[in-house]
């Protein structure tokens, strides 16, 4: 691999098509060299996405129906079964039981339940999971339905208990960190505590703001800068490992 092909920082978990530049944010991505997950909301998102990220070089696309839009788009996981196989990397998915979505949420399972076991029978994909106030849901279904052997996951925007995030960590799953669960002392003190080896960074653009903007993916920089404060490791060896987690991870 030439250096120039190499990656810098990564940015797990990005919303590129919901930003009004889609295909500037891609070209950033290469120029500052961010190996870019551009996840979706939905199946009906896929192919623009793959068109856009063709020829990129550090921006891969997620085949997603994000559990927010299962109560209106739930008959679209029948779509999204059919472009499974294109699909590596498989997200938005996951389970949301805060109050604004809790009322679909045995149609989540349903969905997410059935993504699992087809990602299970295809093996070999790797997912970024949204488990807003349903971590213990979200392993659970991830006990029943994903073998460790069969798939990867990235557990994005990780809000749950220490003891949860240890459940997650011997379940074999990573942790995408963005910039918002930095804020508080909560979630300074839980990112502290995930393990080195499953750290990831992320920026859930555009859906995180930094001084009322969305954030851009270059923000991750900052992001590794504040997880080496809380490792209490340097700011180079941090970006090093962050990078060879994902070279972990992506490995077949
Ligand atoms: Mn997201």
């Amino acid at each position: 691999m030439r250096a120039a092909d190499r990656p810098r920082w990564v940015d797990f978990h990005c919303h590129l098509d919901l930003y009004p530049d889609h295909e500037q944010l891609i070209r950033e991505c290469d120029h500052a060299g961010i190996a870019t997950l551009a996840v979706t909301t939905t199946p009906k998102a896929w192919a623009r996405n793959v068109e856009l990220a063709a020829g990129a070089r550090h921006v891969r696309v997620a085949l997603g129906l994000h559990p927010q839009l299962v109560a209106e788009r739930e008959a679209e996981v029948d779509l999204l079964a059919r472009l499974l196989s294109e699909a590596r990397y498989v997200g938005e998915v996951g389970l949301d039981a805060g109050p604004r979505f809790y009322k679909s949420f045995d149609a989540q399972r349903r969905v997410f339940e059935r993504i699992l076991r087809m990602c299970a029978e295809q093996g070999g994909k790797i997912l970024t999971v949204h488990s807003v106030r349903a971590t213990a849901q979200v392993l659970q279904h991830l006990e029943w339905f994903l073998p460790g052997d069969r798939g990867r996951v990235v557990l994005h925007w990780f809000t749950g208990s220490a003891a949860e995030a240890r459940r997650a960590a011997d379940l074999g799953c990573y942790f995408s960190v963005n910039s918002e669960m930095l804020r508080s002392t909560r979630g300074r003190a839980l990112v502290a505590q995930l393990p080195l080896d499953r750290l990831l960074t992320e920026t859930d653009g555009p859906f995180v703001l930094e001084a009322d903007e969305p954030v851009r993916p270059g923000s991750v920089i900052r992001v590794v800068a504040e997880l080496s404060d809380l490792h209490g490791v340097a700011a180079p060896e941090m970006q090093t490992q962050v990078l060879a987690n994902l070279a972990t991870l992506v490995r077949a």
